[in-house]
This record gives structure tokens, C-alpha cells and sequence, in this order.
């Protein structure tokens, strides 16, 4: 769709706006104001000396439909300036697609992958929960479901935010390697079957990795709080590999302050009681095995070599290996699955007890071969059944929403929500998804996040997705790592 845009130069908030409404459609940027009878988006901003009026023009098949919102021209900072423009322009944009499609999605005017950070900044600033809700009910037009869910996150991360020091960090070490590739997935982890060969090479240079950036935290006094080995399927590596990685974590990063230590062991069929036992004996405290799914049709539909019975007894392994937090991770919307079959999923896993629950929605990205062959999926209106009734179920049973995120792609207008027994909150999540403070990436894959919260600044350091880029690319992605020093030698440092 033609995208004209006009005293401004938003091209992001417009094209996340335009997804939220027309998913099939891509953006093309044209020059200059929309013409009279052009079809497309005109998107325009007028500023004033009070307020800048943000207009969007929406032209379909002849039928036009317009939105407005104002901003105040005034704010503390230009963040908050850019910030308010911003809202003013998606807040436009809602209200035009709204006449235009006759739909109102229930996230609102609210695009981006952090819809609790609105109502996290409201604390943060001294409001109330109420008054978060009212700048998302009024200026984001969310729905009730979401704002909740976004309350609840924000409450979580303020009060995680105001119990963390400012050279606390958290740490996260990617391992890109999973024994075979899910149908629904696009992530850089490689399989065993094709780079198997490599993980030798990569378990050596992620420790030497692990020896260099531990020096460096520790000359700048930064203390992991939090420390996630994810990927891929960290549990990929044998019980000698897992004990080596963690070993080197333990000998070159300070880890006294460590208040949770989690490894994915997502994969059932990566779990056994030898790996376990180097997890257990190194302190690890949280573990997620995931079986995204109970129904064995539909594991095998989405390419999961491992039954729920796997599942299962992957759950008994970790349980008796005395972690005090475990993880499931279930998928809404998955090919062949329906919402009483998810129910059905959703209630053997809480029957298992687990602290942590993570309920993602399926994302159906472009290059995975799920995509690719075009398999069926339950639609909108199934999506929402699932959700609403795991949401209900698991309130019910004493679980409280976490955190959440939204992805692109996803089935629908829907969320991921990682939701926790009281007093089992998995903090390096939420510490990562709000930006409360910087996180330190190793491994293959992983993003430092260098978070400035006084200036509001948050500076990104990729370290290399692939295995083989990443050995290749080892002394240079090293080199860049010397960005962390200069980042905190100009820090505000003031919380
Ligand atoms: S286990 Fe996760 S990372 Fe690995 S292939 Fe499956 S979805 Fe991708």
C-alpha cells in the first residue's frame, strides 16, 4: 500500500500501524502529500506552539476515511516530545483504519513489541494504576484484557526496577544449536544434523568469550542479577559441554549477587538426568522444558519430534533434580490444534504444577517452513478462545500475568504472557522486556542491550546469529565488545 507521509518522518510507527491493520499489506513510501483521489495512507503532521495535530487519510477502492489526534507541543525531554508525536500519529492512523475497516483491534492504537512499557513509565513518573489505565483505555484505546495484562507487567517490573542497583546487569548466553528445526520456526538455531560438527569449536570459543567479558564486567564493577542460558536449546549440549560453559561462568563473572539462574532446556528430548545434575550443582534455579503442545497430532503436524509423554517425563527428571522453579512454555494456535484441545494442553500442564507457565501465540513467519507450505491454523476467533480461557483458568489457580510481549506475524491481534506463581517471577524476563537495565549477550545470536535509563538510551552490540559466522567473526565481535566499557564511561548512572 502507498504510504504518503508529511511533516514527519515516522516511517516505523506508520508501517507498525499499517500491519496491525492490513497484515498482507507492504509498505511503499511515496514523495510528497498524498494527491487528491491518490489511493493509500496520507500521514501528516501540523505543529503548533501548544499542540501538533497529528491527521491520517485513508484511501481504499475510492472510500475515504480520516483520523485525528493532538499531542502537547511541550513535553520534559525530547523523548517525550518524540514519544508524544509518535502516539499522536498511530492514535490518528487507529482512528481512520477503525472508519476504513469497520474493525477495532484490541490493542488499540498500541504498536510495538512492549505494550506494558505505557503503563510502566506512568509509575515510573509517580501515577497510579488507575491512572495508567486511563492513558490506556483514552489515549491507546486498548481494551480491558489488555490493559490488565499491561498493568500487571508494569507493576511486576516496578517493583523489580526499584530493588536493582545501577551496576546490577543481567546475562544471557546463546546457544544456537537444537537437535532438529520446528516447522513454525525461523530462529538462527542451527540443527544438530547439519552443524553438529561445530559445536566442539563453539563450546571453546564461547568460553574464551565468556573469559574475555567477565574481565571486562569485572573491571567496570557490573554484577549479574540474573543470568538466562537460552537459544536455540541450550540442553543440545552434552552433560561434559554444559559443565564446561558453566564452569567458565562461575570462574570469570562475579556471581555472588545472582539472584536467578535459568537454562532452557526446551526440547524434552534433550533432557536427561546427567545434564540436570551439572545444572543443579552450578545453582541453576530455573528451568523451562516446553512442550508447546500435549496433543501428539498436533507435535507432529509443527514438527517436534517428541510426544507429550516426553513432555512429561522431561518434567519428572527436572522436578526430581530439586530446581525450585520450572518453566512450560505452551503455543496458542498452532496447525490442527482447537481451543478445546489447548485447554485440554493447558490443564495437563498445570496439573504438573509448574511455577512458571509461558503462553506464546503462534507467529507465523515468513521463512519457516510451516509458512511455506501454507498449513491450515486456527483463525482469529479461535486464537481469542484459547486465550481467554487459559487466561481465566490460570488466575484462577493462583498464577498472575508477569510479562508480555507481542511479535510481528503473530495469529491475530495477540500477545505472549508469561504468567508466575506468587514469589516465582522469572526476573531476567521481565528485566530484558521492560529495559530495566543492561543486559550483557554471549553466544550465538545473543543482543546486548546497554541501557541508560537516565537518558533514556538503550545502545545494541549483535554478536553473530550463526555458528559458523560466529567462529569466523570471533576476534572482531570480540573487539566490539570494548562499546561496553565506553558506554558506561559516559553512563548517567542515576535511577
Ligand atoms: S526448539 Fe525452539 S529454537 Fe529450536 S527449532 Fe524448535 S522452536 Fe526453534
Amino acid at each position: 500500500m502507498n504510504l504518503y507521509l508529511s511533516g514527519h518522518e515516522e516511517r516505523y510507527a506508520v508501517e507498525q500501524c499499517l500491519l496491525a491493520f492490513f497484515p498482507d499489506e507492504r509498505p511503499v513510501f511515496c514523495p510528497g502529500p498524498m494527491a487528491p483521489g491518490a489511493e493509500g495512507v496520507g500521514s501528516r503532521l501540523l505543529r503548533g506552539s501548544a499542540r501538533v495535530t497529528a491527521v491520517t487519510v485513508i484511501c481504499l477502492n475510492g472510500r475515504v476515511s480520516r483520523g485525528a489526534a493532538y499531542a502537547p507541543a511541550k513535553a520534559s525531554d525530547d523523548v517525550e516530545r518524540a514519544r508524544a508525536r509518535r502516539g499522536a500519529l498511530k492514535l490518528s492512523f487507529y482512528r481512520a483504519a477503525c472508519l476504513a475497516t469497520g474493525r477495532r483491534p484490541p490493542w488499540g492504537a498500541l504498536t510495538g513489541i512492549r505494550p506494558a512499557g505505557v503503563a510502566l513509565r506512568a509509575l515510573r513518573a509517580g501515577g497510579t494504576r488507575a491512572q495508567a489505565d486511563r492513558l490506556l483505555r483514552f489515549r491507546h484505546q486498548v481494551f480491558p484484557r489488555q490493559r490488565f495484562l499491561c498493568l500487571e507487567a508494569a507493576e511486576t517490573a516496578r517493583a523489580i526496577e526499584v530493588s536493582l542497583a545501577p551496576r546490577d546487569i543481567s546475562l544471557y548466553v546463546g546457544i544456537p544449536f537444537c537437535p532438529t528445526r520446528c516447522a513454525y520456526c525461523t530462529f538462527v538455531s542451527h540443527s544438530v544434523e547439519k552443524a553438529g560438527a561445530l559445536l566442539p569449536a563453539f563450546v571453546r570459543a564461547l568460553c574464551r568469550e565468556i573469559e574475555i567479558v567477565g574481565a571486562l564486567c569485572r573491571s567496570l564493577s557490573l554484577r549479574p542479577v540474573t543470568l538466562y542460558i537460552g537459544g536455540g536449546t541450550p540442553t543440545t549440549l552434552s552433560a561434559a559441554q554444559l559443565r564446561e560453559v558453566t564452569g567458565a561462568l562461575a570462574a570469570h563473572f562475579d556471581l555472588a549477587a545472582l539472584r536467578e539462574y535459568s537454562v532452557e532446556a526446551g526440547r524434552p528430548d534433550t533432557v536427561d538426568a546427567k545434564k540436570l545434575a551439572v545444572l543443579s550443582a552450578r545453582g541453576v534455579t530455573r528451568v523451562s522444558v516446553n512442550p508447546q503442545s500435549m496433543r501428539d497430532d498436533v507435535l507432529a503436524t509443527v514438527g517436534r519430534p517428541h510426544t507429550a509423554a516426553d513432555a512429561r517425563a522431561a518434567y519428572t527428571l527436572v522436578r526430581r533434580a530439586g530446581f525450585p522453579v520450572v518453566n512450560m512454555d505452551l503455543i496458542a494456535g498452532l496447525p490442527g490444534d482447537t481451543p478445546a484441545g489447548f485447554a485440554a494442553s493447558l490443564a495437563e500442564v498445570m496439573a504438573l504444577h509448574p511455577e512458571n507457565i509461558t503462553l506464546h501465540t503462534l507467529a507465523r513467519k515468513r521463512g519457516a517452513r510451516l509458512t511455506r507450505e501454507n498449513r491450515p491454523a486456527p483463525g482469529p476467533d479461535d486464537v481469542e478462545a484459547m486465550l481467554a480461557g487459559a487466561y481465566d483458568r490460570l488466575a484462577g489457580a493462583r498464577y498472575r500475568a508477569y510479562y508480555l510481549y507481542r511479535q510481528k506475524y503473530m495469529a491475530g491481534q495477540f500477545e505472549n504472557t508469561g504468567w508466575a506463581r506468587p514469589g516465582a517471577v522469572g526476573l531476567y524476563n521481565v528485566c530484558m522486556m521492560e529495559e530495566l537495565h543492561t543486559v550483557i549477550a554471549l553466544g550465538g545470536g545473543g543482543v546486548t542491550k546497554l541501557v541508560d535509563l537516565a537518558r533514556g538510551r538503550v545502545e545494541r552490540v549483535f554478536n553473530p546469529k550463526y555458528p559458523y559466522e560466529y567462529l569466523s567473526d570471533f576476534e572482531r565481535m570480540c573487539e566490539n565488545k570494548a562499546r561496553i566499557r565506553r558506554f558506561y564511561e559516559t553512563c548517567a548512572e542515576t535511577r
